[in-house]
């Protein structure tokens, strides 16, 4: 459906966790970051029931995300219950990797149409410094399945911060040289623990690959669901994007709302809690007030996001990055 600036919402980001075995120092600042009671998780069919409205608002695509998603154990099946919803055309998942390798299979049963695996260094000392954890080699193991399974879309997103993988973006993107992986550049945008980092602005990443591979020549139109802006350098098989949301907002044409782990609306990543959700899915038992509540909330979008850090509570694994 259409928000009140005439912004068509199609796509929904559902957070199914707040959980990570990872701890990335700009997105869960400390190793005994707050979870909340397992209770306050929406359940499986909640989120199949939630998911099921979703159609009739216009609302046809669906990107699983987390926390991380593949460290709740049911999500291949959750994936697999929401394809089947009659008008959901897409479910696509992103993920840090660690857990990709050995959930392939099942992501390929259950129909998943993409998957996003994110990454900010190629480096062991540099991945346990960032992440707090040894898993490289999980993630790398978990990229080689990813490139080998029947699943159509794979990407790799990558951060840019100055601290962390400034003189690493080259080869990253080189990941993109050959295979069937296009890479994308994130600027790092201030929520939660974000707004401590050197985020690295899509010019200077620009300038970077241009000295390291050439010129390269913008892709027309619009690849995948979301804001990235895509280009070509000749040498590789896979195109380089870029989702810079500070440097160059994307509100006029945002197309997407988002649903917490424990059950919150937001139409807008940066602003407010959102619309709980949680209390109409347990407490009403009519899907019309739920409709309601999600066409409301698309209505209300707010029409551009502040420059500045957001003025929120929440850290990013809590909303669904
Ligand atoms: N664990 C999953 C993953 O790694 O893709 C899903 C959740 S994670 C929060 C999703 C993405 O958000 C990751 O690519 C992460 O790098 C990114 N992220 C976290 N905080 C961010 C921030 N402040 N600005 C931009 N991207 C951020």
């Amino acid at each position: 459906m259409k928000d009140k600036y005439g912004r068509n919402i199609d796509y929904i980001r559902i957070s199914v966790t707040d959980r990570c075995n990872l701890r990335c120092r700009y997105c869960i600042p400390d190793e005994q970051a707050p979870v909340l009671p397992k209770e306050q998780l929406l359940s499986f069919d909640e989120i199949v029931r939630f998911c099921r409205v979703l159609p009739e608002l216009g609302i046809h695509r669906v990107k699983l995300t987390g926390g991380e998603p593949l460290a709740r154990e049911d999500t291949p099946r959750l994936a697999a219950a929401i394809k089947k919803i009659d008008g959901i055309f897409q479910v696509t998942l992103t993920t840090n990797g660690t857990l990709l390798a050995e959930k392939i299979p099942a992501l390929e049963a259950a129909g998943v149409d993409g998957v996003n695996v994110s990454l900010d260094t190629l480096d062991e000392e540099r991945f346990r410094a960032l992440t707090r954890r040894p898993y490289l080699g999980r993630v790398k193991a978990g990229l080689e399945a990813l490139n080998a399974s029947s699943i159509p879309k794979i990407k790799l997103n990558c951060v840019p911060l100055e601290e962390i993988n400034g003189d690493e973006l080259e080869d990253i993107a080189l990941l993109a040289k050959e295979g069937r992986m296009p890479v994308r550049f994130i600027e790092m945008m201030p929520v939660g623990s974000g707004r401590e980092w050197t985020m690295i602005p899509e010019a200077a990443v620009k300038e970077r690959l241009v000295a390291a591979f050439g010129p390269m020549t913008p892709v027309e139109g619009r690849l995948g669901n979301g804001p990235a802006a895509y280009y070509r350098f000749p040498a590789f098989s896979n195109p380089v994007g870029f989702i810079s949301a500070m440097s160059h907002a994307f509100c006029e044409d945002c197309n997407r709302i988002r649903l917490t782990p424990d059950g919150f609306l937001r139409s807008c990543l940066f602003y407010g809690n959102g619309v709980d959700l949680k209390t109409i899915l347990r407490e009403e038992n009519d899907d019309r007030q739920l409709a309601r509540a999600v066409r409301q909330a698309i209505w209300e979008k707010p029409k551009r996001h502040p420059r500045g850090p957001a003025g929120e509570d929440r850290k990013m694994y809590q909303i669904g990055g």
